[in-house]
C-alpha cells in the first residue's frame, strides 16, 4: 500500500507516529493509499525547520521571492494534468471542475508574483517640520495552514503563495482525506528554487492540528473547514497570542425573483448546487423562489436534476462525480431522511442511485427538495452533498430576511433583470460574498474571499490585499536628521509643527 508521509526541510519525512488513515478512491470505493498521522513532535520539528528557514527566506529581496513564484507557476502550469488527476483520484470531483480550481489556486501564485509592488508602504514628508514618517510591511514568521478535503489544491493555494512571498516560511496540515495534492506541490515549489525548509507539509488529524494551535513558534493559523472546527481554532489560537483566520461552514441562499431570466437561473443553480456534488463552501443549496417563479422554477430543476450524468470524475461525460468518503455519504444520505420525515416534498430522490458495474463508488444522485421550512434541520444545518433546498418566499422582502436571518454568511446570489433590486440586493444582505445574477460568486485572486457571520471567525478575509495584510505586521517610522535641530530635553508629549 502507498504511504504517505510528510514532506520537511525539502524532502520526504517519515516522521515518529505508528497512526495512519485511509485515502479512497472515491469513483471505486477501494482504498488508494494509507496516510501517516503527525504526532505533536513531527509537527514541532517541521516548525523548528520552518523557524531556521525564517531566517534566510525573510532577508530575500521581494524581487527574488517573486522569482521563485514565478517559476512556480510555470512548473503548475507544466503539471496541471497531473495535478488535476491527483485531486479527481482522491476527491472524487470531474476533472473539468478540478482543473477549474487547479486554476483557480495558480491565479493566487500569479497574484503574488507582485509581491514587490504589494509590499510597498507608504510615505509623508514632513509630517513635521523636518520630521518624515513611512511604514512597511514585515513578515510575521512561520505561519501554519489547516484545509478541508473539499478543495485539495485551491484552498491551500489561497494561504502559502502569499504567506511566502511576504516573507514567512510555511507548515501546511491539509485534509487526511486527499493529501497527495499537498506533497506534490511541495516538491514542485522545491523544483522551482523555494529554499528547503521554506514551505512544509505535514499529515495528519487532530492531534498534529493540536501541535499547531499549542506551538509557540507559529505566529499565525489560516484556517479553512467547517464552523465548529474553525471555531475551536479561533478561540484556541488567539488564547495561544496567534494572529488567526479561521473560514467557516455555510448555507448559501439563491434567491430567484419572478422576472429573472429562468434559464439563466436553472442553469446557474444546476452548476453551483451540483457541481463538486455540493461539496463547495459556495454551493448553492437553498433556492428562495419569490412569488410565481416557483412553479416553472422547480419544474425546469427537476427535469434537469433527472438528468445529472453522473459517474467517475475521469469519464468525459461524468458531470458529477462521487462524494469523498462513505462515511460522508451516509451522513448526506441521512440529511434527505430527515428532510423527508420533517415533511419537505422529495421532488427528486438520488438516494438509491446505482452506476452499472460499480457497486461501491461513493455515489449518489441529485435531490431536490421542494417547500422546505425555516425551522427544518434540512434548512439550518450544511449538507454539504448534492441537495437543493426550495423555500417559498412571497416576495422580495421576505427572502432578503431568510437570508439575513440565517446563521451562516459565507455566499449568495440573486436572478433579476431588476437594477434596483440587485443594488438594494448587494447594500442590504449581510453575507460576505454576494452574486448578482452569477452562481458562485467567488471572488479572483486580487479581491479576497471571506464570509460573514458563522463563517469566518477573525478579521481578515483570503488572498488579496487582505492576505498579504493577513501574512504581514506594520512598522511605522518615524524620522529626523540631527542638523539644524535644537536638541534641549522636552517633558511634553510630542505634536508636530
Ligand atoms: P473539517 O472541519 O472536518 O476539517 C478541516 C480541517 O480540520 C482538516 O484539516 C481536519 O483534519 C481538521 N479537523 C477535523 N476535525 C478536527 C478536530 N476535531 N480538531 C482539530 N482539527 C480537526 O472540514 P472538511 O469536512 O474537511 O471540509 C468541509 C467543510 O469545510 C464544510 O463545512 C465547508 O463549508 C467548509 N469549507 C469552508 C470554506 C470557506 O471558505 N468558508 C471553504 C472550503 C470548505
Amino acid at each position: 500500500m502507498n504511504l504517505i508521509q510528510h514532506f520537511v526541510d525539502g524532502k520526504v519525512f517519515k516522521g515518529t507516529s505508528k497512526r495512519t488513515g485511509k485515502v479512497f478512491d472515491p469513483s471505486t470505493g477501494e482504498q488508494s493509499s494509507e496516510v501517516s498521522f503527525a504526532t505533536t513532535n513531527d509537527v514541532n520539528e517541521a516548525v523548528s525547520v520552518a523557524k531556521k528557514a525564517f531566517i534566510d527566506w525573510s532577508q530575500k529581496t521581494p524581487l527574488f521571492r517573486a522569482r521563485v513564484l514565478f517559476k512556480f507557476k510555470e512548473l503548475i502550469e507544466k503539471n496541471s494534468d497531473k495535478l488535476t488527476k491527483i485531486i479527481v483520484s482522491e476527491h472524487g470531483k470531474v476533472y473539468g471542475d478540478a482543473q477549474g480550481s487547479l486554476t483557480r489556486g495558480l491565479e493566487v501564485v500569479e497574484f503574488a508574483c507582485g509581491i514587490p509592488q504589494l509590499l510597498k508602504g507608504e510615505f509623508t514628508e514632513n509630517v513635521g517640520t523636518n520630521v518624515d514618517s513611512w511604514s512597511m510591511r514585515q513578515p510575521l514568521g512561520v505561519c501554519a495552514g489547516i484545509t478541508p478535503f473539499n478543495f485539495p489544491a485551491m484552498v491551500p493555494m489561497w494561504m502559502f503563495p502569499i504567506a511566502i512571498a511576504c516573507g514567512n516560511t510555511f507548515v501546511l496540515k491539509p485534509s487526511e482525506k486527499d493529501p497527495s495534492c499537498s506533497m506534490k506541490l511541495a516538491e514542485l515549489f522545491l523544483e522551482a528554487g523555494l529554499p528547503p525548509g521554506v514551505f512544509n507539509v505535514v499529515n495528519g488529524d487532530k492531534e498534529a492540528v493540536d501541535a499547531i494551535i499549542n506551538n509557540k513558534d507559529i505566529a499565525a493559523v489560516s484556517f479553512v473547514g467547517s464552523t465548529p472546527i474553525a471555531k475551536y481554532i479561533y478561540e484556541n489560537c488567539a488564547k495561544n497570542e496567534k494572529r488567526v483566520q479561521a473560514l467557516g461552514g455555510a448555507k448559501n441562499h439563491c434567491v430567484v425573483m419572478p422576472d429573472c431570466d429562468l434559464d439563466q437561473a436553472v442553469n446557474g443553480l444546476m452548476g453551483a448546487a451540483y457541481g463538486s456534488a455540493g461539496e463547495r463552501c459556495m454551493a448553492q443549496s437553498v433556492v428562495v423562489a419569490v412569488g410565481k417563479i416557483a412553479d416553472p422554477l422547480v419544474k425546469n430543476l427537476a427535469k434537469k436534476v433527472e438528468s445529472l450524468k453522473i459517474g467517475p470524475g475521469l469519464d468525459k461525460k461524468s458531470e458529477m462525480g462521487p462524494l469523498v468518503t462513505k462515511q460522508h455519504l451516509e451522513k448526506v444520505k441521512g440529511y434527505v431522511d430527515i428532510g423527508v420525515k420533517e415533511g419537505a416534498k422529495l421532488i427528486v430522490d438520488g438516494r438509491n442511485l446505482k452506476l452499472k458495474g460499480n457497486k461501491k463508488g461513493f455515489y449518489m444522485g441529485g435531490c431536490l427538495f421542494d417547500h422546505v421550512k425555516k425551522n427544518m434541520r434540512i434548512y439550518k444545518e450544511e449538507i454539504f452533498g448534492p441537495v437543493l433546498s426550495v423555500v417559498r418566499a412571497k416576495d422580495y422582502e421576505e427572502a432578503l430576511r431568510l437570508v439575513n436571518d440565517h446563521e451562516f454568511g459565507n455566499g449568495v446570489s440573486i436572478f433579476t433583470r431588476d437594477g434596483d433590486t440587485g443594488r438594494s440586493f448587494a447594500s442590504n444582505v449581510k453575507i460576505g460574498m454576494v452574486g448578482i445574477n452569477i452562481p458562485i460568486p467567488v471572488p479572483v485572486a486580487f479581491h479576497s474571499f471571506g464570509g460573514w457571520k458563522r463563517s469566518l471567525f477573525g478579521d481578515q478575509h483570503m488572498h488579496g490585499p487582505e492576505g498579504v495584510r493577513f501574512y504581514t505586521k506594520l512598522k511605522t517610522i518615524t524620522s529626523r536628521w540631527p542638523s539644524g535641530i535644537k536638541s534641549d530635553p522636552e517633558f511634553i508629549m510630542p505634536t508636530m509643527k
